[in-house]
């Protein structure tokens, strides 16, 4: 029996045909992008104004020479001694739990990852091996693909099994699932993350106030006694603008949730139509810093933990 989140996922628009029926267009096009979408996002899409903000970031775009984008920027395959695990920092792992994502996001880094044997948990046994080895290790960041689109009993076993390694103190997960589609949060994965002794750290993925819904907020009464964040990408034509990351710091904050970083874009080829220049994104991040109590100001990173001062070679 399918719950209604995964309903939803077997419901979503799929490629330009698709959406040319539902938004009642011949303008789209696959341009070799698998356009995934939700219904529940499309129904939020404003259809009159083509470029909405939440409809730009996942339908194709023409593709824009520009030098310095390529098909992994981040490089995630070398730093896997382990398939399905990424180990580039410390104290800290990422294991790719799922491949698979509710929402397919035209500027996504990962969109050309070769997923092939990377399972977490196919390979949960030498995964684990190496956690074991490794003292050092005390938190595992779960991510994908999105690891909400596996299934609760799935989530279950694997939190169970890295709640098992005594130096394991912290789980973190990272998903845009939980905002596109809020019936994510079941009543069986609220009670999982509620109940395990490990300090549970959601990350959501949301760029745009006009993604957060009250059906979102409501699925979020669910969890207690969990650290909720958000990470945004900072994206041309959706959010770069004073008014609207100030918006969207304002409504994470009322639904109970940090605003915690703002990244810049990630150079992966096709996403070219988002980058905003450094000056801008410098300007922006200043322009939070006036307008908002020091706690709802994301920090301005490039990858995933590099503060943007340091990569601009910049002392405090
Ligand atoms: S991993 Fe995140 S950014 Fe990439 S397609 Fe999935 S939801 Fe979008």
């Amino acid at each position: 029996m399918h719950n209604k989140w995964q309903h939803s996922s077997r419901d979503s628009l799929r490629g330009a045909s698709e959406c040319n029926v539902f938004f009642k267009t011949n303008k789209f096009t696959d341009n070799g992008f698998k356009i995934k979408i939700p219904l529940e996002f499309a129904r939020l899409v404003n259809k009159v104004d083509p470029n909405d903000p939440l409809l730009i970031q996942v339908i194709s775009h023409k593709a824009i020479a520009q030098s310095g984008f390529k098909s992994s920027p981040l490089e995630d395959e070398n730093f896997s001694p382990v398939d399905g695990l990424i180990h580039k920092y410390n104290n800290r792992v990422l294991l790719i739990a799922s491949r698979s994502c509710a929402i397919h996001c035209q500027y996504c880094f990962r969109q050309n990852f070769d997923y092939a044997g990377h399972d977490a948990i196919s390979n949960w046994g030498s995964i684990s091996d190496y956690i074991d080895d490794n003292k050092q290790i005390n938190e595992v960041i779960l991510s994908g693909g999105d690891p909400l689109s596996l299934g609760d009993n799935k989530i279950k076993w694997l939190i169970n099994e890295i709640e098992n390694i005594a130096h394991i103190k912290t789980i973190r997960i990272h998903t845009r699932t939980a905002v596109v589609v809020p019936s994510r949060i079941t009543t069986e994965l609220a009670e999982t993350l509620n109940n395990t002794s490990l300090n549970v750290v959601l990350v959501f993925h949301t760029n745009h106030p006009q993604e957060l819904t009250n059906e979102f907020k409501e699925s979020l009464k669910k969890l207690s006694n969990l650290t909720l964040l958000n990470q945004s990408v900072l994206l041309k034509g959706v959010n770069d603008a004073g008014d609207t990351l100030v918006n969207l710091s304002k409504k994470l904050f009322s639904f109970g949730i940090l605003p915690y970083y703002l990244h810049m874009l990630d150079r992966v080829g096709g996403s070219e139509a988002f980058l905003v220049t450094d000056n801008s994104a410098i300007e922006l991040h200043e322009h939070l810093k006036r307008e908002l109590s020091g706690y709802l100001v994301p920090r301005l990173v490039r990858d995933e933990n590099f503060e943007f001062k340091s990569w601009l070679g910049l002392q405090d």
